[in-house]
């Protein structure tokens, strides 16, 4: 029998590459000097995919060219940027990457958390600058006696938990549901978990069910001391409304790793001295990004081979 056609529509790790080159026909699209040409061509064959954001949106067009399409494996956790349901809705079947980067994603929240609380970036600024001789880098707020909201409770959003344990704040969570078990307070509206909170950290996942989860009512509600911090997705929230409230002073601060149209960055929120802004970087070190791109190829052999994949995502029945 033949090897399997695989299609790559934008570049991912060179291991990954290498792995799936090895086991698999695969097709590089962003190679292609005529990707439509070549879609035409191999698209009827194709019988795999692998994808990362990079990819852009593989929703019910990208089927209707794949005709032969079996499994979608996603390079990452959220999988916003697929139509799961649609996959669903042909037996096609989606798998992503959980498990192997809750506790990076975790540690990055707490140190963002941190940097925004404490003005770390500002402060190195401050020295590389040659500020520090004219006199000391202002005071900043703490993390002493905040009260944290978690927005998701998920695995990342528990590792993030964990964590802050250690620290000696008071933790809290919104979901959709309460969950057993879990003895954090339990809050049923982003508002009201806002509204009982010093800082709300964002970790629940992208797409439509979550758009604009965080509105200019749940900012006003979190205060003027208060703190943002997403690494979530920019979806998450209304970013003009979380734009206005950094400018009107009706939040504090905010530490974000996404944003709404990635990588741009509007101009006011970079010129801002009370944000810290990374480049989406919470999964984002070697090591993780590795055992990333071996999940997205052990997902793709496992099924070929006819073991099924090591990790399907969960479709929900109707719109959530
Ligand atoms: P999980 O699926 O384990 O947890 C998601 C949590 O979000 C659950 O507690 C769920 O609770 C809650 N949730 C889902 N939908 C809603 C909703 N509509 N309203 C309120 N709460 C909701 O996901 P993970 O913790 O593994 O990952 C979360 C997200 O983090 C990913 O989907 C991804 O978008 C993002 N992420 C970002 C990274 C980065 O680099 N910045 C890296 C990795 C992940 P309930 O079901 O009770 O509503």
């Amino acid at each position: 029998m033949t090897d399997p056609d695989i299609l790559m529509p934008a570049p991912m790790a060179d291991a990954v590459i290498a792995a799936l080159d090895a086991r698999f026909v695969l097709h590089r699209l962003w190679e292609q000097a005529d990707p439509a040409a070549c879609l035409a061509s191999v698209g009827p064959r194709i019988r795999g995919m692998a994808v990362s954001t990079l990819a852009g949106r593989v929703d019910a067009a990208s089927f209707d060219a794949l005709p032969a399409l079996e499994i979608v494996a996603n390079f990452g956790v959220g999988y916003d940027n697929i139509d799961a349901a649609a996959a669903a809705a042909r037996g096609i079947v989606v798998t992503n990457t959980p498990g192997v980067l809750d506790e990076e994603v975790a540690d990055l929240t707490i140190g963002l958390l941190l940097a925004t609380l404490r003005r770390i970036p500002q402060a190195d600024r401050y020295v590389r600058d040659g500020h520090w001789p004219d006199g000391s880098f202002p005071l900043s707020p703490t993390l002493r006696g905040r009260r944290i909201g978690l927005l998701g409770l998920g695995a990342i959003g528990k590792a993030v938990a964990r964590r802050l344990e250690g620290f000696g704040v008071a933790i809290a969570y919104h979901g959709r549901t309460r969950q057993a078990g879990v003895a954090y307070d339990y809050h049923d509206s982003p508002v009201a978990l806002a509204a009982a909170c010093d800082v709300l950290i964002a970790i629940v996942p992208g797409g439509a069910a979550t758009r604009h989860l965080v509105d200019a009512a749940v900012l006003a509600a979190l205060g003027a001391e208060g703190v943002f911090i997403n690494v979530a997705r920019g979806s998450v929230v209304d970013q003009a409304a979380l734009v206005a409230a950094l400018r009107d002073g009706t939040i504090g601060g905010a530490g974000l790793d996404v944003f709404e149209d990635e990588p741009h960055v509007p101009e006011e929120l970079r010129a801002m001295s009370q944000v810290v802004l990374l480049p989406h970087i919470g999964s984002a070190s070697r090591d993780t990004r590795a055992a990333m791109g071996q999940l997205v190829v052990d997902n793709l052999t496992s099924w070929f081979d006819g073991h099924g994949a090591v990790s399907p995502v969960s479709v929900p029945a109707g719109p959530r």
